[in-house]
């Protein structure tokens, strides 16, 4: 079991902007909704929540500002430089940060938990058994 000192390091493409966590997230989850699949460029994102006090983000960011099918406002960290996105949090949920599990560059990362947003799925995907599945 990871313990409660590890620490991990994401980055984005060009390395300008870049994270440290600490500790264990609180979420790990897959999205298939066209929204994660415009911002990142595959057919469905993966993503870690962490509280953000156990984030450290170093450079420079901007950030970009959209509406969710439920009305709440998400902001997205992006570098200026390459365009990545490092991470992003909720209006309903400031208190965590999520951060693109890609960006780790860790093949290790523990496996996703949870499934949303299953009616944008890609009809070829497949899931590992086990995950819970929300709409
Ligand atoms: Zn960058
Ligand atoms: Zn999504």
């Amino acid at each position: 079991m990871p313990n409660k000192s590890q620490k991990r390091e994401a980055s984005c493409s060009c390395g300008q902007l870049s994270l440290i966590t600490s500790g264990n997230p609180v979420r790990i989850s897959i999205c298939h909704c066209f929204e994660c699949q415009k911002r990142s460029g595959s057919v469905f994102a993966t993503q870690v929540r962490f509280p953000r006090y156990c984030i450290e983000i170093q450079g420079e960011f901007a950030t970009y500002t959209r509406t969710a099918d439920s009305g709440n406002q998400i902001h997205f960290q992006f570098c200026r430089k390459c365009g990545g996105t490092i991470s992003y949090y909720l209006d309903e949920d400031p208190d965590n940060l999520a951060v693109p599990i890609g960006l780790f560059s860790d093949p290790s990362f523990p496996q996703p938990v949870y499934s949303v947003y299953e009616e944008r799925m890609h009809h070829w995907v497949q899931l590992p058994e086990g995950m819970e599945h929300i709409n």
